[in-house]
C-alpha cells in the first residue's frame, strides 16, 4: 500500500511521508503559528513571514549539517525535532513550572531538558538500524504529527483573524486638511508620550513621591502642569486612536461593545490622523516607536528614530522569550530575558536622542512613544537596572506580573528616574530647538497599581485615568490650557490656535471599560476631578 505512494525520483532517493523527515519544517514552523494564533487579535499577519522564513531556513541548514554528520535522512530529521522542540518550548516550559517549582533562575531546568535532549539526540545517532521499518514507522507518525499541528494551528490563526470591515471607519481628521502653504512659518512640535504617567496627586497618595521639585522645575522652564489633567481611555492602543485622530473612539468608527478586536484600533493609528494633517502643511515626521504600539505609525514618518536592538520587533521578542534564547540569554544577565536591556537601552535612547532631532529641518513634527513608568519595572530611581527574569510582559495592572505592593514600590522608583531624565531632555532640547517651538509630554493613562482589568470595585478609576501633563505652548497658544484638558484636546488646540483651523475643543470626559470589551464603555470623568 505505502509502497505504491512512492514517487521515485532517482534509484536510492524518493520522497514519501515514510521516508522523508518533513516534520522538521513543520515542528520549525508550528510555534510560531501558534505565538501569531494567541495574539491574532493584535498583530497584523505579514508579522509572521520574516521570522518563519530564519525558522524554517535555519531548520533545513541544521538539518543538512547532522544529516553530514549521520549520513541517515530518517536519524537526522528525528534528531533535528528533537532540538527544534526543546529549541522552541523551553522559555514555555520555564515559565509554567516557574511558581510550582519556585524557580528564580535557569540554572536547574535547563540542564536538565539539555541533558535529556541531548542524550535522545546521542542515543539515536549511535542507533544502528538493521531494518528501516521501525524508523519509517516513526517518521510517518511524526509527519502525521507534525503536519497535523500545523495544520490545527493554522485553522484556528485564521477563526481568530479580525473580521476586517465589522467596525468600519466613519471620519478621517485629514478630509478637513487645507493645502500646504509653504511660506507660513509653522512651530515645531515635540510630543512625547510617557506610558503610564501618573498626575502628581495620586504620585504621593499611591506611591509616596512628592514630585514637587519635578513639578516645579518644569514650570520654572515655562511649561504649563495642568492640575487636573485627565486621559480619555484606560488603555494606550485606545487613547493613541483617539488623541492621534483628535476626537473620542465613537465618533471615529462604529464600535461594538461586544468585540474585542483590537486591530480596528490599531487601524486608526495607522490612518493619516493629526500626523498626517502635519505632513499635508509640509511638516517632516519623526518616530521615536515603541515595539508594541507605534510600530503601526512607522508607515507614515519620514524618520523612524530606534537603537539596533529594537529591529527586532515585538512578535521576535516574544519567539525569543519563550525559546531557549531566553536562558541562554540569562545566564549573562543574572538571568534576564533580553528584552529587558533592549527596554533599557530603548528608553536611554530616547531621552538621549530626542534632543537631537532639534537640530534636523523644520517643520518637523517629533513624535515619541516612551513606555515609560509603565510595567515593567527595570530602573530604580537612580536608574540602575532592576532586574526581572520571567519572559517580558508589558501588561498592567492585575494583567501584570507585580503585585500591588511591588507595583507601588517598584512605579515610584522609576517615576523617580523618569522624571529626572525628562528635565534633562527637555533642558538638552530648549537648548537647540527653534524658539517657537511647542512641547507636549504627557501620560496616554495613569498608572495601575489598584487597577483589575475584569472588575471595576477593585479598581481606582482616579489612579487609571488621572494622568501627568506638561503643554510648552509659546506665542499665547498657552492661553487656551486650563486644569482639566485630556489628551483628545491636544491637537485640536494646536490645529485652533497655530493654524486657524475653525475646530472647538471637547468636553473632556474619562471613560473605563474592561480588558474583554474594550468598547463597553462607562464614564468615570468625575473620578479625575
Ligand atoms: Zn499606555
Amino acid at each position: 500500500m505505502a509502497k505504491k505512494k512512492k514517487k521515485k525520483i532517482k534509484a536510492g532517493f524518493e520522497i514519501s511521508l515514510e521516508t522523508t523527515p518533513f516534520h522538521v519544517l513543520f515542528f520549525a514552523a508550528y510555534p510560531l503559528i501558534l505565538l501569531y494564533m494567541v495574539n491574532a487579535k493584535e498583530m497584523y499577519a505579514y508579522l509572521l513571514i520574516k521570522p518563519m522564513f530564519i525558522s524554517i531556513l535555519a531548520a533545513s541548514a541544521l538539518y543538512c549539517a547532522v544529516l553530514f554528520m549521520v549520513k541517515n535522512a530518517l536519524k537526522a530529521g528525528f534528531m533535528t525535532s528533537v532540538f527544534i522542540i526543546w529549541f522552541f518550548t523551553y522559555g514555555h516550559l520555564y515559565r509554567s513550572l516557574e511558581a510550582p517549582l519556585k524557580l528564580t533562575n535557569h540554572f536547574v531546568l535547563f540542564p536538565m531538558t539539555m541533558a535529556l535532549a541531548g542524550a535522545v539526540i546521542a542515543f539515536v545517532a549511535r542507533l544502528r538500524i538493521k531494518n528501516t521499518q521501525t524508523p519509517e514507522k516513526i517518521n510517518l507518525i511524526l509527519n502525521y504529527v507534525a503536519i497535523g499541528l500545523v495544520l490545527f494551528v493554522t485553522a484556528a490563526a485564521i477563526l481568530r483573524m479580525p473580521e476586517q470591515g465589522k467596525i468600519e471607519p466613519v471620519k478621517q481628521l485629514t478630509e478637513t486638511a487645507a493645502p500646504s502653504s509653504a511660506d507660513e512659518k509653522y512651530p515645531d512640535i515635540y510630543y512625547i508620550i510617557m506610558d503610564g504617567h501618573a498626575r502628581s496627586d495620586y504620585m504621593k497618595k499611591t506611591f509616596n513621591y512628592d514630585d514637587s521639585v519635578f513639578i516645579d522645575k518644569m514650570r520654572s522652564m515655562g511649561f504649563y502642569i495642568p492640575a487636573k489633567a485627565k486621559a480619555n481611555y484606560p488603555e494606550t492602543l485606545l487613547s493613541f486612536a483617539s488623541f492621534l485622530n483628535c476626537d473620542y473612539l465613537d465618533k471615529l468608527i462604529k464600535l461594538d461593545p461586544a468585540s474585542d478586536d483590537r486591530v480596528v484600533v490599531k487601524d486608526q493609528i495607522k490612518k493619516k490622523s493629526a500626523l498626517g494633517y502635519l505632513k499635508d502643511k509640509g511638516y517632516t515626521v519623526i518616530i521615536f516607536p515603541s515595539i508594541n504600539v507605534t510600530n503601526a505609525m512607522k508607515a507614515g514618518a519620514d524618520y523612524i528614530m530606534t537603537p539596533a536592538a529594537l529591529t527586532f520587533g515585538e512578535f521576535e521578542y516574544m519567539i525569543f522569550s519563550t525559546s531557549v534564547i531566553s536562558a541562554v540569554s540569562g545566564f549573562f544577565h543574572e538571568g534576564e530575558p533580553p528584552a529587558y536591556q533592549a527596554r533599557r537601552e530603548s528608553i536611554r535612547y530616547d531621552f538621549k536622542y530626542i534632543p537631537e532631532t532639534a537640530k534636523m529641518g523644520s517643520p518637523k513634527v517629533v513624535f515619541a512613544h516612551i513606555v515609560c513608568p509603565h510595567p515593567p519595572f527595570v530602573f530604580d530611581a537612580q536608574g540602575g537596572a532592576v532586574i526581572n527574569t520571567k519572559p517580558i510582559n508589558f501588561a498592567d495592572g492585575d494583567h501584570s506580573d507585580f503585585s500591588t505592593e511591588e507595583y507601588v514600590e517598584k512605579y515610584g522608583a522609576q517615576a523617580r528616574f523618569i522624571d529626572d531624565m525628562t528635565v534633562k531632555m527637555v533642558e538638552n532640547l530648549m537648548k537647540n530647538m527653534k524658539k517657537n517651538s511647542i512641547i507636549i509630554i504627557h501620560g496616554d493613562h495613569g498608572s495601575g497599581s489598584h487597577l483589575n482589568w475584569e472588575d471595576y470595585t477593585k479598581t481606582d478609576f482616579g489612579e487609571r485615568l488621572s494622568i501627568f501633563s506638561a503643554y510648552y505652548l509659546p506665542g499665547g497658544g498657552d492661553k487656551l490650557l486650563y486644569p482639566g484638558i485630556s489628551p483628545v484636546n491636544n491637537f485640536r488646540l494646536i490645529q485652533k490656535f497655530y493654524f486657524g483651523e475653525k475646530i472647538n475643543l471637547l468636553p473632556d470626559k474619562s471613560y473605563f471599560s474592561k480588558w474583554d470589551k474594550p468598547y463597553d464603555f462607562i464614564d468615570v470623568t468625575k473620578y479625575t476631578q
